[in-house]
């Protein structure tokens, strides 16, 4: 049988297993520190990444995948490059050394000529200040690593607001720092692209985010209005950084919706959660997408025949009754909002989905429709 190696073990190596398994694919997975192993309970060998164990002894310990991806990009690229000496590791240690950082993130995006919001490289407090003045009101301010649902960020929009961050900014001692002028968006879009070994290239209708405290909540796509000149735009973009980076498996890339266009806000190595209707909305999903482009298969068909929408379950984990196209709960501990499950709507038009969102929300979250 064939094996794939995962660096990681929380909802997205759960998915992907679940998704690859049924083409005869078996799975193995690498626990760094003291992850949390639950989400990929039953689904194949679990092997802890422990100081000092040898790389080639965790190789092997996986049972000898023929290839090895991860399900975030805070991985250590020291150790996917030493894994590489095994076995190929897709997406390329590259594409994780860029995107796990965002100043390299957004120097590698604009050296392959896309567009992000204007921004600044700062190193204290001192020079966000001065990067602030440079930018303008309002700004971004994000740690380079580490940063994920809006956390490790700040946006200031007065100079009230940046004094009142200089303390928390200073605490967090030496760190690097980028700094981006706030961008006026009528809204959120992402697209889900996946690139197979042999350079074939397929994109995901885009997908229209809304964000609650930082936190995607809902995802629907097709995003509703979109013409085909910004999916077109968009799926240029994606393919150009697919094929400059000779990149394998699936991309995620968020973009803004702003006055001047599409810009490039994030990229994602790996698969992501406003792709999570895939799962039930396009006829194959962005996980067994990623199996099959770094396992050299074919690609699955990436059409969506109607619009569908994702809804996460963030600090809930109840099973709602509202008719839906399937409930994913990934077998995590309930805490105050975090990931727990998501829910697919599948429906005719746009109209008849909004509706239906917006009693699914109700259900989920009560009277406010909001996470807790
Ligand atoms: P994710 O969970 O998607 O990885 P993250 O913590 O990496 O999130 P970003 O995606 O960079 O953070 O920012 C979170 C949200 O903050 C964005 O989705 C957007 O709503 C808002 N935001 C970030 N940067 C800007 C900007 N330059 N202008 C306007 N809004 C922004
Ligand atoms: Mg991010
Ligand atoms: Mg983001």
């Amino acid at each position: 049988v064939r094996r794939v190696g995962i660096v990681g073990c929380g909802q997205l190596a759960q998915m992907m297993a679940q998704e690859g398994r049924p083409l005869g694919v078996a799975f193995s997975f690498l626990a760094e520190g003291d992850e949390n192993t639950g989400c990929v309970d039953g689904l194949g060998t679990v092997v802890h990444a422990r100081e000092g164990a040898d790389v080639e002894t965790l190789y092997r310990a996986m049972g000898s995948p023929e290839v090895i991806t991860a399900e975030r990009e805070q991985v250590s690229v020291e150790l996917l490059r030493a894994l590489e000496q095994f076995c190929p590791v897709y997406p390329r240690p590259d594409a994780f050394e860029k995107t796990q950082h965002r100043l390299r993130e957004k120097t590698a995006i604009t050296a392959a000529g896309l567009p992000v919001a204007p921004f600044l490289p700062a190193n204290s407090y001192d020079e966000i200040c001065a990067a602030v003045a440079k930018l303008g009101y309002p700004a971004f301010i994000k740690s380079c690593e580490n940063g994920y649902d809006g956390k490790n960020q700040w946006r200031v929009d007065s100079d009230e607001a940046l004094a009142a961050i200089r303390d928390e900014v200073i605490a967090q001692g030496e760190q690097e720092y980028v700094v981006e002028k706030g961008i006026h968006f009528s809204r959120e879009v992402s697209l889900i692209g996946v690139r197979s070994a042999d350079g074939e290239v397929l994109t995901y209708p885009l997908a229209e985010n809304d964000h609650y405290k930082g936190t995607l909540l809902v995802s629907k796509a097709p995003a509703p209005d979109v013409d085909d000149k910004l999916q077109q735009a968009a799926q240029d973009y994606l393919a150009t950084l697919l094929n400059e980076w000779d990149y394998v498996g699936v991309l995620a890339m968020e973009c803004f919706v702003s006055d001047d266009g599409l810009l490039i806000n994030e990229l994602a190595p790996r698969v992501h959660n406003s792709g999570h209707w895939t799962l039930a909305g396009a006829k194959t999903s962005q996980f067994e997408n990623h199996i099959r482009a770094i396992l050299g298969m074919p690609l699955g068909d990436t059409d969506a025949e109607r619009p569908a929408v994702m809804i996460n379950m963030l600090g809930v984990d109840k099973k709602p009754t509202l008719p839906n196209e399937g409930v994913w709960l990934y077998g995590k501990s309930l805490r105050p909002g975090r990931k727990m499950g998501h829910v697919i709507l599948v429906d005719d038009t746009q109209e008849a989905l909004s509706t239906r969102i917006e009693a699914m929300l109700e259900e989920l979250y009560g009277e406010t429709k909001r996470p807790a």
